[in-house]
């Protein structure tokens, strides 16, 4: 931690004071907490574009996005503007509504393995939702997940799971039953071997398989070429469903999701974080049959007060609208790789092993030569050295993911400039961790 910008984030200071005798750790959602890198997390003023200001007053180039939703920048005029007009028209109706249908049209039209919708209030929900209806239409109990990967907070999800999961170290949690964990089975990413020997012993007891198709909360990690295929031709051959988790990737790597992206059509889908433009949002879908059991249609109970809630879904609908115009994902990716080159350019020049892993705009900056595979190859990055250049981009007015493992993102309001200024503050940050 770095004694001089902690000095210049007393307001901070003060708040985080009075949220620890509030909120346990301080904060409404674990990773905030700033627990894996120290120091007082700032607290957030406005933000707007590619920047956010803390209370007090200090600006940062922001790449943590809200965590992934924010692909358009923050409080984009189209989506400030959808929110405004939806809310003088009421905020909830329990009711059905057009712009849900519009919001549903487009994504259904983006990933048309998405035959069916049905909207949440988190991608947590999405999650816990598709995998009790792949139990139901299966009749069966058993789920893989495969390690590092995060697909929300249920039980049955929340073994070796990834994001603040791991930034903590925690193995799962208490409070999951031997009952729920020891219906997961956890296997390493981009394992195919692994993946094809529980199949031939086990494959008729196995509801589904959930995988981020590009694993994103143990920080990036791409798929290898050849493992969601295998995923796809084992979970066919034992009558398994495959669930693609694309709560992040979902129109962030492209309007297809990864599954576009790749060529590869699961059965179901989750979504959340850019279909809801930064307000609360989930989603599940996937193929006809298989959804037509969900309640009211079937008898897969899954209901929400607030769910296709008109606010999420019209700040939705605008972002979706926006990143739909050509040339969206070609700007991300040329934005992404001046990014990474100037960063990896940087540490090459420095002599810090590192390697960035990134698709499209969304990005990981490990201490490490790498590549890095799976969850045991990732955790071999320094994440002290980590801690160390996390405060030295703060300082420089940089915001990062503030834990080694995650994702960050660039979005599409981030110019050259900011680039620019964010490789500059590398140079720095990384000379002064080295220290
Ligand atoms: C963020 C995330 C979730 C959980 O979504 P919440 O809205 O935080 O509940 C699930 N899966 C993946 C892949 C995610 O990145």
């Amino acid at each position: 931690m770095d004694s001089g910008e902690e000095r210049r984030a007393a307001r901070s200071r003060e708040l985080w004071e009075r949220a620890r005798q509030l909120l346990p750790g301080g904060v409404s959602s674990p990773v905030r907490a700033f627990a894996a890198v120290g120091g007082t997390p700032r607290f957030i003023d406005r933000a707007k574009g590619p920047y956010v200001t803390d209370v007090d007053g200090i600006r940062y180039v922001d790449y943590v996005m809200a965590w992934g939703p924010l692909i358009l920048g923050h409080a984009h005029p189209a989506v400030v503007q959808a929110v405004q007009r939806q809310a003088e028209q009421g905020t909830a109706y329990g009711a059905p509504t057009e712009v849900e249908l519009a919001l549903a049209e487009a994504i259904t039209a983006a990933m048309p393995s998405m035959e069916r919708v049905r909207f949440v209030n988190s991608g947590t929900e999405a999650a816990m939702s598709a995998l009790r209806l792949a139990r139901a239409f299966t009749g069966r109990d058993k789920i893989v997940k495969f390690a590092g990967c995060y697909h929300g907070h249920a039980d049955s999800l929340l073994v070796e799971a990834g994001s603040g999961v791991l930034t903590l170290g925690l193995p799962g949690s208490p409070g999951v039953t031997a009952g729920a964990a020891a219906d997961t089975w956890v296997l390493p990413y981009n394992d195919v071997a692994a993946v094809e020997e529980l199949f031939a012993r086990h494959g008729e007891e196995i509801a589904a398989v959930i995988v981020e198709p590009i694993a994103g909360n143990m920080g990036v990690v791409p798929p290898d070429p050849g493992f969601l295929p295998a995923l796809r031709r084992l979970t066919r051959e034992a009558g398994a469903l495959l669930i693609f988790d694309e709560v992040i990737t979902g129109f962030r790597v492209g309007l297809g999701g990864a599954q576009g992206l790749l060529g590869i059509v699961p059965d179901l889908t989750c979504l959340g974080k850019i279909i809801g433009g930064g307000l609360p949002v989930g989603a599940y879908g996937g193929r006809a049959d298989i959804m037509e059991r969900v309640a009211p249609a079937g008898p897969v109970y899954q209901a929400g007060t607030l769910s296709g809630n008109p606010l999420a879904m019209a700040a939705g609908l605008a972002t979706l609208e926006v990143v739909s115009q050509p040339g969206t994902y070609e700007r991300l990716e040329r934005q992404a790789a001046r990014l990474a080159e100037g960063l990896l350019a940087e540490a090459r020049a420095q002599d810090v092993p590192y390697c960035v892993q990134r698709v499209g705009s969304m990005w990981t900056g490990f201490f490490h030569p790498g590549p890095l595979r799976n969850l045991e190859e990732v955790r071999r990055s320094d994440t002290a050295f980590y801690a160390r250049y996390f405060h030295g981009m703060l300082r420089e007015g940089v915001y990062l993911p503030p834990s080694a493992f995650e994702a960050a993102f660039v979005s599409l309001a981030h110019t050259d400039q900011d680039i620019e200024f964010t490789v500059e503050a590398h140079a720095r940050a990384l000379r002064r961790a080295r220290q």
